[in-house]
């Protein structure tokens, strides 16, 4: 025979659908809160890369902006460098080849007003002689004293017999006060010795001015600096940056080394501001320019729309989440609502399966567990036995003790029954009036004949008085009928009513007993 652990489910159609709608419940929302959470993640994930490709760009197009202006600056300071080179050489050849002693000073001194007068970034034109003495200038007066032997310039010309244009540092003019960038060669006697020297002068005004027609941000930069650090105009143009040393800055120790030409993300020496830096060696000047945009001014706009689409995101972000919790909380009373809904039917079914006098369950009960449990006994092969138990004498009880009293005995037999049942899957019903049937799946006829007379032993052992029962206390009798395996053709109805048959025959037989298809008991 099989085992029997736990109690086979019933068909009970409205819980298996009930089951069926909580679990969708639940799976929708869970589906709505992933829903919600994967908007709000492709939201962020979009935005944020927004955000970086922007941060990106606005970089890129700093570095572009940065390299145009070092390349333009650069171009600018060689053009006027070379011009001054130019016409220096042209000069020089003409006085060396007049000499310098026979020197038609008027003659030169008209000449050199004249080239002044084209160049807009010249200062001014000087010869000196060996002594620094000035001999003919592009001025119309010459100062008292007017020797320039102290000069930077002219002691190295004095000292050294290069021929090449020298770019001097920023000095301050004896003539005019102005801040100058001395352009200056050696001139020559025929015989090679120190004859004096040519000095062209760049007014840093003029850088000054042409870098202040750029567009960059106040705290961009722009830096014109001799090959060795030395600053000479700066934009924003302080006049005590200039002569400044930029040989310890980091574009000078690591990058100018390495190329003449790039881009570096560097704090300035001289206002500790980070910037990003375009830097450009001059190809045939010893000269450096640097051209940088503030970090800040390159993060600024970015920051600005960062900000303002930060809190547009934020304000649709809270608007969605508010809007899904609304949905959510509505979802949730929804759930709540049918899971009460769904108890309060269940109790009702379940009330409506149950007798309210003993608690066990009625008749219902038991016409809608009998079919279900023939098939599954014929399935499995196993035996089914059905126990009809009716009270003896019951209509002498009534008659004797009242109807009220009467129900007080059926709740104590119903109770007896249902204690005497042990087994989970055993179903005590009340099948109607003073009527009981017990129903024992995988049980056979001698198990059943055992739970029948512990039925009625329990039944018996209640005492209960009845004084027109010859035993004087109440008593049942039972009918068992066993469905035995390989046996097809039991139905609902044959099962009952072959149980009832061999309750009849108990009763028949004096009551108080049991009586089975092929056995019979008396209760002692
Ligand atoms: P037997 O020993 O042959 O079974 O005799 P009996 O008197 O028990 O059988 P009978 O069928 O003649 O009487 C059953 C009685 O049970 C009739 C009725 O008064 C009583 N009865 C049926 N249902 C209820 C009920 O719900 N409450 C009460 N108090 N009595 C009931
Ligand atoms: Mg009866
Ligand atoms: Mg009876």
């Amino acid at each position: 025979m099989l085992g029997r652990s736990k109690p086979e489910p019933k068909a009970d159609v409205f819980t298996e659908g009930s089951s069926m709608k909580s679990v969708s419940a639940g799976a929708t929302f869970r589906l709505i809160v992933s829903f919600m959470l994967a908007v709000i993640l492709a939201f962020l994930t979009v935005e944020g890369w927004r955000t970086w490709r922007d941060y990106r760009s606005a970089f890129a197009s700093a570095r572009d902006s940065v390299t145009n202006l070092a390349r333009a600056t650069a171009q600018h300071a060689e053009d006027a460098i070379r011009q001054v080179d130019v016409l220096t050489t042209a000069l020089a050849e003409r006085v060396e080849g007049d000499g310098l002693q026979s020197l038609d000073a008027a003659r030169i001194h008209k000449l050199l007003v004249q080239q002044s007068k084209i160049m807009p970034q010249l200062h001014g034109l000087f010869i000196y002689g060996p002594d620094g003495q000035w001999i003919v200038t592009d001025k119309e007066v010459t100062p008292d004293p007017a020797n320039n032997a102290d000069r930077d310039y002219f002691q190295y010309h004095r000292t050294h017999t290069d021929r090449n244009v020298r770019i001097g540092d920023v000095v301050r003019s004896r003539s005019t006060q102005d801040l100058i960038i001395p352009i200056s060669r050696r001139l020559n006697n025929p015989d090679g010795s120190f004859a004096g020297v040519l000095l062209g002068t760049i007014k840093v005004s003029y850088f000054v001015d042409y870098y202040g027609d750029f567009k960059i941000d106040d705290k961009g930069a722009l830096v014109l600096a001799t090959r060795d650090g030395t600053i000479l105009v700066r934009r924003p143009f302080i006049a005590s940056v200039v002569g400044q040393s930029l040989a310890n800055s980091e574009i000078y120790k690591r990058y100018l080394p390495n190329s003449d030409e790039g881009i570096a993300e560097v704090k300035a020496v001289v206002d500790d501001t980070e910037r990003l830096y375009g830097y450009r060696a001059l190809t045939t000047y010893p000269l450096v320019v640097e051209a940088g945009l503030s970090r800040e001014s390159i993060i600024a706009p970015w920051r600005r729309d960062l900000i303002k689409t930060g809190l547009v995101l934020f304000f649709l972000m809270a608007v969605f989440t508010v809007f899904g919790l609304i949905v959510l909380s509505q979802l949730r009373q929804r759930m709540v609502m049918s899971r009460e809904l769904r108890r309060a039917h269940q109790s009702m079914r379940e009330m409506a399966l149950t007798d309210s006098l003993t608690g066990l369950g009625n008749r219902r009960r038991l016409d809608n567990a009998l079919p279900h449990e023939i098939r599954l006994a014929q399935r499995q092969g196993s035996p089914l036995s059905l126990i009809m138990i009716d009270v003896d004498y019951f209509k002498r009880y009534n008659d004797r003790y009242g109807h009220a009293g009467g129900d007080d005995c059926l709740s104590a037999v119903g109770g007896a029954i249902q204690q005497a049942v042990k087994r989970p899957g055993d179903l005590a019903v009340r099948y109607g009036g003073e009527e009981f049937t017990v129903l024992l799946p995988n049980t056979d006829s001698a198990g059943a004949a055992q739970v029948a007379e512990d039925i009625l032993r329990a039944i018996r052992s209640l005492n209960i008085e009845h004084s027109e029962h010859p035993l004087g206390k109440v008593t049942a009798s039972a009918g068992i009928a066993t469905q035995l395996p390989g046996i097809e053709d039991v139905t609902p109805a044959s099962l009952l009513k072959s149980a009832d048959a061999c309750l009849y025959a108990a009763k028949q037989s004096g009551r108080n007993r049991w009586y089975a298809t092929d056995d019979a008991h008396l209760l002692t």
